[in-house]
C-alpha cells in the first residue's frame, strides 16, 4: 500500500488531518476536569448527530462489534427471543453473536442484496401475539452488499403490529454519513464505531440508549461487566469514566462531531449522495451490475460491484494493492469472490473518488476484463461537473 493514496475501503476510512492532530495528544489525567470537558461535548455532539433529544450516549474502548453487544447484553435476559433479518455480513454477524448469548433468534433470511423485508417482519409481530419478542435488530446499512434497509418502515411494521419489541439498529457504516433519525424512526439502540463515518481510526465503540432501553438494563440478566452501561452512566455523572478511557479517540470524536455539525448534516449526507452517484454512474459505464437489486437499496456510502461470472472479484482488490497501493474491499461470506467492493464514505471529495474510480478501471483491464480506460471516469465527471456547488471558505 502507499500512504500517500486514500483508501476506499468501507471502514477504516480516510482521516482528516485535523482529527489526526486531534486524537494524538499528550497524556492526559483522566480523572482531572479536563477530561469532562472533552467527554459531556462528545456526548452532546454523537446526540446531535443522531438526531435524538433523548438518548444516552455512551462510549467503550472497543469497536461497532462490541457496541452490539453492548446493547444485547445491558437489555436481554438468556432466552429472549430476537427478531433479525440475515441479508449480509454483518447482519449475518450480529445474529450469530445473539446466539452465542443464548438468544432464541428468530431469523428472516434474505437474499444478499436485497434490504429489510419489513412486511416479513410485520407478520411475524402481528403472530406474536404473546409478546415473546424483545427486540427487532435491523442493519441500517449492510457493509457486505452495499444495501440501505428503510429503518422507517421497520419501524412502521412494529407500529402496525402493535408490538412493544424495541427495535435496535447497527448504525456502524451509516451514521455521520446517511440520514439517521434515532428519535423520529423510534430507535431503541443505535451502535457505530468511531472508524466510519466519524473518520477517526478504530477504538470506540459508540452506542444510545433511548429511554424505553434505559428501562430495559433495569431487568436484564444476561452477564456484563466491561460492557455495563449502568457503571458507565454512574462514572459520567462523576464526571469520570469506570476505568481508563481512550482519551484521544475521545478528543477526536468531540472535534469530528463539530466538524460534521459544521458542515452541516444535510450537507454531509448531500456529500455522500453525490459521491456515491458519481460511483455508481462508474459502474453503470463499465457495464456492471451493483449487488443492491434496486435504486431504493443503493447505499451511499458503499458500493458493492458484482464482476462477471467466471472472474475472481478479489483479484481485482489484492492487483490494487500490489500494484498500485490503492485499497478496496473484498467480497465477504456468499459474496465472496463475486464482488469487490468501493467504499465511499467519511473524509471524501469529488477529486479522490475519481482516482479510485480511475484506479479500479485500470485494475480491470489489466485483469483482462472488457473495460474501456476512462469509461467509468468520464461517467463519474459529469455527475460531479453538473452538480458541483461552490465551496465554502474553509473556516
Ligand atoms: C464495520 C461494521 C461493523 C463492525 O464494526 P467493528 O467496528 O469492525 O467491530 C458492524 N456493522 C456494520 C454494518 C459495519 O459496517
Amino acid at each position: 500500500m502507499s500512504f500517500q493514496n486514500p483508501v476506499f475501503i468501507p471502514g477504516p476510512t480516510n482521516m482528516p488531518e485535523s482529527l489526526r492532530r486531534a486524537v494524538d495528544m499528550p497524556t492526559l489525567d483522566h480523572r482531572s476536569s479536563l477530561f469532562a470537558e472533552i467527554l459531556h461535548p462528545a456526548r452532546a455532539g454523537v446526540k446531535q448527530v443522531l438526531k435524538s433529544q433523548t438518548a444516552e450516549v455512551f462510549f467503550f474502548p472497543s469497536t461497532g462489534t462490541g457496541g452490539w453487544e453492548t446493547a444485547l447484553t445491558n437489555t436481554l435476559s438468556p432466552g429472549d427471543t430476537v427478531l433479525a433479518a440475515r441479508n449480509g455480513m454483518f447482519s449475518h454477524r450480529w445474529i450469530d453473536m445473539c446466539q452465542r448469548h443464548g438468544l432464541d433468534m428468530q431469523v428472516v433470511e434474505t437474499p444478499w442484496g436485497q434490504g429489510i423485508p419489513a412486511d416479513r417482519f410485520q407478520e411475524i409481530l402481528t403472530a406474536d401475539t404473546g409478546h415473546r419478542i424483545k427486540v427487532a435488530l435491523a442493519t441500517h446499512n449492510e457493509t457486505a452488499t452495499g444495501v440501505k434497509s428503510d429503518i422507517a418502515a421497520v419501524r412502521a411494521a412494529l407500529d402496525a403490529a402493535n408490538h412493544p419489541a424495541m427495535l435496535f439498529v447497527d448504525g456502524v457504516s451509516s451514521i455521520a454519513s446517511m440520514d439517521f433519525r434515532m428519535d423520529d424512526w423510534g430507535v431503541d439502540i443505535a451502535v457505530t464505531g468511531s472508524q466510519k463515518g466519524f473518520m477517526l481510526p478504530a477504538g470506540l465503540a459508540i452506542v444510545a440508549f433511548s429511554p424505553r432501553a434505559m428501562a430495559a438494563v433495569e431487568t436484564a440478566t444476561l452477564p456484563r461487566t466491561f460492557f455495563d452501561i449502568r457503571d458507565m452512566g454512574r462514572s459520567y455523572g462523576a464526571n469520570g469514566y469506570p476505568y481508563t478511557p481512550a482519551v484521544g479517540l475521545l478528543n477526536g470524536l468531540n472535534q469530528s462531531c463539530q466538524m460534521l455539525l459544521d458542515e452541516g448534516l444535510d450537507n454531509v449526507f448531500a456529500r455522500h449522495a453525490r459521491i456515491a452517484d458519481g460511483v455508481r454512474a462508474a459502474v453503470h459505464a463499465w457495464g456492471l451490475e451493483l449487488c443492491a437489486v434496486s435504486p431504493d437499496l443503493w447505499s451511499d456510502t458503499v458500493s458493492a460491484i458484482r464482476t462477471p461470472e467466471g472472474f475472481n472479484a478479489t483479484d481485482i482488490v489484492t492487483h490494487a494493492a500490489d500494484t498500485y497501493g490503492v485499497a478496496f474491499g473484498v467480497g465477504l461470506g456468499e459474496v465472496a469472490g463475486k464482488v469487490f467492493r468501493i467504499g465511499h464514505l467519511g473524509s471524501l471529495t469529488d477529486v479522490m473518488a475519481l482516482s479510485g474510480i480511475a484506479t479500479a478501471e485500470m485494475c480491470m483491464a489489466d485483469l483482462g476484463l472488457n473495460i474501456t480506460l476512462g469509461s467509468g471516469v468520464a461517467a463519474a465527471q459529469e455527475v460531479y461537473r453538473q452538480t458541483a456547488r461552490p465551496l465554502k471558505a474553509a473556516a
